[in-house]
């Protein structure tokens, strides 16, 4: 938990990403979905037997869901398909949980806008 806050307290500055890196392959993934406009892949430190993180290939400013313009409707409806999609695949279209962290008072800690995917196991409510 103190490790989440800490590096939650990375701000948005717009910098690149590891994110772009794992777009352009230049650090190894293990993709689940992709397609043109959007990639998902397992995230590295799962917090349930299937985590997945649903990403837009283009950032186009999209460091957070908070920073979202009228423009972005298309691209943001793409990402939540792709995680039905991800879902459907891995099993879980029974129970599975979409989660945006926005924000450093929410832990987010990367600043290039993700959909968490989780399932596999039962969900409590409300999340910490
Ligand atoms: P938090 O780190 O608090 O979960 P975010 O919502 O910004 O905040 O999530 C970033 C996610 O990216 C984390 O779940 C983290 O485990 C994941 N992650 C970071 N680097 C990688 C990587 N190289 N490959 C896969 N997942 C990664």
């Amino acid at each position: 938990e103190a490790s989440a806050k800490a590096a939650a307290a990375i701000a948005d500055s717009g910098a690149p990403t590891i994110f772009d890196k794992i777009i352009a392959k230049e650090i190894p993934s293990t993709i689940v979905y992709e397609d043109e406009k959007v990639l998902a892949f397992r995230d590295i430190n799962p917090q349930a037997p299937v985590h997945v993180l649903v990403i837009p290939k283009l950032r186009d400013g999209l460091t957070s869901l908070g920073k979202a313009e009228s423009r972005h409707g298309e691209i943001l409806g793409n990402l939540l398909y792709a995680a039905k999609l991800v879902a459907e695949k891995e099993g879980i279209l029974d129970g599975f949980r979409v989660v945006i962290n926005n924000g450093p008072t929410a832990c987010q800690s990367v600043y290039h806008l993700h959909l968490h995917v989780l399932g596999g196991r039962e969900m409590k409510w409300p999340p910490g």
